[in-house]
């Protein structure tokens, strides 16, 4: 049997449905969960980019203001003459500007020979500058500088921020009226307003979002691990190249999207001076595990939906296999019954499908059918049964009737040689002697002339009735025809056989018969043989005896003659 053929229908069917509904929830949750996952990631790109830029714009646009403002007051047509001369009036121009931009850690004017001749809060005044970039820088153009760590100034300000002091510097030359430059005006802007700038940023984003300021080398200046360069030249070159874009890299060893921009103020434009621009480049990343987290959970709630779909399809399935299958499994009980028990002849009615109810119906017209044809095959069987017993009975008669003398009711010739057979060949065997008497009513002519027939047939009924009264059941006496007689004496000897022999003669002598008012002496001649090893068969001892009956006629009748050679001899 095939591992199919022993699977119960409902099983198979449970089953089915069962690896269909895995099927279809699995080609659903896949395709959902590779949508999802897209779209995910995209948005979650695209809110980075959008940090970027955001972050980008709002160092450029401090920076640029705070530049033009740098700019702005150097040229300042009232100032041109007081520079040099009016110290204190500049110390409250340049106190104005910083407490209009609290982001300026330090302003001051330095006087073209490098020394410091204004400072806000009397700070630094006196130092020399000379060899400062910005300073030397800020004799011939407005300039703006790298970040990079404070040194005096770092002393002489109150800390907000834990991370040490650093300041991007600005400067611009300070000229006279002539046009001849006397100085440069230098704006030391704290790079805590970058710092609040991202963690005003940060706050506002997804958690787990981060934020880089990387310089034109990629090194860090703002955001974790300040200084180092996480990426590459080739990833820093597509992003100078791009300005603006999003990417997908592994970072600290974790799988992470970027979006980037890059600052304006790198734009050689915006520089005056024509500087390459200090080329900062805005990156936000975000670990690809948390910008999926969303989906994630719309993954296990779709999951847990289709397992629970897959799990009601196949529920439903098995029940319905298992109603399906009741009706064959009734069906199938009664046929074994039928099969099992003699008394279960019906099939049930099944309903529930049109396919039932036909396969009933054929079901049961088909028993109808066998019914029928066992009703016939077994009255035939009855039929045919009584007439053997018929035929039976009638041959036994008719062995019975061939057997039987009419007249006597004894055996007839016929009948009488089965018996002599086998006492012939039980003597013959040396299983006890045998022997054969022949017996001859005597003148029974006259008694047929003299009473008439129905006398003679009355005489010779009467002579056969006591025959068989005299002898032993073992013995057999039969009507050979007309009025002699034949008996077959079984397990005796010679002498016991004419004893036998002789009181059967007196018998008859004995018992003469009335008829018609009138007693009929009978008499009865009687020859005898015993079983010789030299008889071939009974015949021959028949023989025998008939001889010896002719001699018991011949020596006066109503006597006993044995056969010649027998071993007793006595006349009656
Ligand atoms: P014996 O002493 O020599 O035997 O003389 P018997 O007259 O008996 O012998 P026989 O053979 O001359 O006569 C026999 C007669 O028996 C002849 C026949 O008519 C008669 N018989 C034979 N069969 C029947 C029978 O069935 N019924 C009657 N009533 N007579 C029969
Ligand atoms: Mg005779
Ligand atoms: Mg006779």
């Amino acid at each position: 049997m095939s591992f199919r053929n022993r699977l119960r229908f409902e099983h198979q069917l449970a089953a089915l449905v069962g690896l269909l509904c895995l099927a279809l929830v699995g080609a659903t949750v896949g395709g959902a969960v590779w949508l999802e996952r897209r779209s995910a990631l995209r948005l979650a790109e695209a809110r980075l980019a959008r940090l970027a830029a955001g972050m980008a714009e709002s160092l450029d646009i401090t920076l640029r203001e705070r530049f033009r403002e740098i700019q702005v007051v150097a040229g300042l047509e009232p100032l041109r003459e007081r520079w040099a001369s009016d110290p204190t009036m500049v110390r409250g121009v340049l106190s104005a500007m910083r407490a209009t931009a609290p982001d300026y850690a330090w302003l001051g004017f330095v006087a073209a020979d490098g020394q410091v001749r204004v400072g806000t809060g009397g700070m630094l005044e006196t130092l020399a500058m000379n060899g400062r970039a910005w300073f030397e820088t800020g004799l011939a153009r407005p300039n703006v500088g790298d970040v990079h760590g404070a040194m005096l100034l770092s002393r002489l300000l109150v800390r907000t921020e834990p991370e040490p002091l650093r300041l991007v510097d600005l400067a611009a030359p300070v000229r006279d009226a002539a046009g001849r430059v006397i100085g440069v005006l230098g704006g030391h802007l704290s790079w805590d307003w970058a710092i609040r700038a991202r963690r005003r940023l940060l706050d506002q984003d997804l958690a787990g979002t981060d934020l880089w300021v990387l310089d034109r080398h990629g090194r860090v200046i703002l955001g974790p691990h300040l200084g180092t360069a996480p990426f590459g030249p080739a990833r820093l070159g597509t992003m100078v190249e791009g300005g603006r874009g999003t990417f997908a890299a592994v970072i600290d060893g974790e799988a992470r999207l970027a979006g980037f921009a890059t600052a304006a103020t790198g734009e050689r434009s915006e520089i005056a001076g024509g500087d390459p621009g200090l080329g900062w480049i805005v990156v936000a990343t975000r670990s690809d595990a948390q910008a999926l987290a969303p989906v994630q959970r719309s993954i296990h709630a779709l999951l847990g939906l289709g397992a629970a779909a897959a799990f009601a399809g196949i529920a439903l399935a098995w029940a319905l296999g298992r109603r399906a299958a009741a009706p064959l499994r009734r069906m199938t009980e009664a046929a074994n019954r039928i099969g099992r028990d003699a008394d279960a002849t019906t099939l049930p009615r099944l309903d529930g499908a049109r396919e039932f109810v036909a396969l009933s119906a054929a079901l049961r017209s088909l028993l109808r059918r066998i019914g029928s044809t066992e009703r016939e095959l077994s009255d035939a069987a009855l039929r045919s049964s009584r007439v053997a017993a018929y035929y039976r009975r009638q041959i036994e008669d008719l062995r019975q009737v061939a057997g039987t003398d009419v007249l006597t009711g004894l055996l007839n010739r016929r009948g009488f040689a089965g018996p002599a057979e086998e006492a012939f060949a039980r003597a013959r065997g040396g299983r006890g002697g045998a022997a054969v008497l022949v017996i001859d009513i005597d003148h029974f002519k006259r008694v047929n002339d003299q009473h008439g027939h129905d006398a003679g047939d009355a005489v010779i009924r009467h002579v056969g009735a006591l025959l068989a009264g005299a002898l032993r059941d073992a013995d057999t006496v039969a009507r050979f025809g007309g009025e002699e007689f034949v008996v077959v004496l079984v397990d005796l000897d010679a002498a016991e056989a004419t004893h036998s022999a002789e009181r059967l003669c007196v018998a008859v002598r004995n018992a003469p018969i009335g008829h018609g008012g009138r007693t009929i002496p009978v008499t009865v001649s009687i020859g005898l043989a015993t079983v010789a090893r030299r008889d071939p068969d009974i015949q021959a001892v028949i023989a025998r005896a008939d001889a010896a009956l002719y001699e018991a006629k011949a020596r006066g009748r109503d006597r006993v003659s044995v056969a010649a050679g027998e071993a007793v001899e006595r006349a009656a």
